[in-house]
């Protein structure tokens, strides 16, 4: 089965709503310019809680083919809990996805693979794909423990889960030490966890759900090392901070296939 590349936005803590109109405005132009086949390779953004509505209002007055989603949700229903947001609010706002468990969050939030599991397990009961992050920091990496922290993560975020939803997810692979730093994880070493993760879940859940669960890269990537990250086997697209809130590269990078 073909998995369809997925090239995702993630804007962080930037960006005013007003910021996001003209940041998604001028990204559909330069896809646009470029004749970008939204079939080939899908384009998603994450803009801040405060930007959805506007992006939604802007992607169906435009018909854009642009999708969006929110960088984090609630695994609660509704009720109170204080600053948090729900499924079904993404839900009514258009959300196709949610990243869940993006390293910041569990540094700077304390949120364990635990409750990213619960998250993304909520998300996907909603309709709405959940982005699963995972990854390692320097001192792992340097103890060359890398691939099986990974894989401990992986294993506990899919506890208890069926095959058929893990099939259906997205999982980012970001090494810490790589985020927002410019330095890029080799092809290679990008590879190495991303094939580890694919055949984990398929001992784990099969192989329809290795064949089908979207294995992206995160970790500085820009247009210049995109190609070759993309040549990799099991890497199905990139989840991109810094060059995302750069029109002109964001859409250079949807267009790996023709540099
Ligand atoms: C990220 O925030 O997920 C990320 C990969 O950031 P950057 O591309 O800036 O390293």
């Amino acid at each position: 089965m073909a998995r369809t590349p997925l090239l995702a936005g993630n804007w962080k803590m930037n960006m005013d709503h007003l910021e996001a109109t003209h940041l998604v405005q001028k990204l559909a132009w330069t896809l646009g310019d470029a004749q970008h086949d939204f079939n080939r390779v899908e384009v998603a953004v994450f803009p801040p809680f405060t930007d959805i509505r506007s992006v939604q209002t802007l992607v169906d007055s435009d018909e854009l083919k642009i999708a969006y989603g929110a960088q984090d949700v609630s695994a609660q229903d509704n009720g109170a809990f204080t600053g948090d947001i729900s499924v079904s609010m993404l839900t009514k706002l258009g959300c196709s996805y949610v990243i869940v468990g993006h390293s910041e969050r569990r540094q700077y939030h304390g949120e364990t693979d635990t409750e990213v599991g619960a998250k993304a397990a909520k998300a996907l009961a909603a309709g709405i794909v959940p982005v699963i992050c995972c990854g390692e920091a320097l001192e792992v990496r340097e103890a060359g423990k890398h691939v099986e922290h990974v894989l401990g993560q992986i294993d506990a975020m899919f506890s208890g889960w069926e095959a058929d939803a893990v099939g259906r997810v997205v999982v980012a692979y970001e090494p810490i030490w790589a985020i927002g730093t410019g330095k890029v994880a080799t092809p290679a070493d990008a590879q190495e966890v991303c094939g580890a993760i694919r055949a984990r879940i398929s001992e784990r859940f099969g192989a329809g759900a290795a064949e089908s669960i979207r294995v992206l890269y995160g970790g500085s990537a820009k247009p210049g090392n995109i190609k070759e990250l993309m040549a990799q086997r099991d890497i199905d697209g990139a989840l991109v901070g810094g060059a995302s809130l750069k029109p002109e590269d964001f859409a250079a990078m949807a267009e790996y296939q023709k540099m």
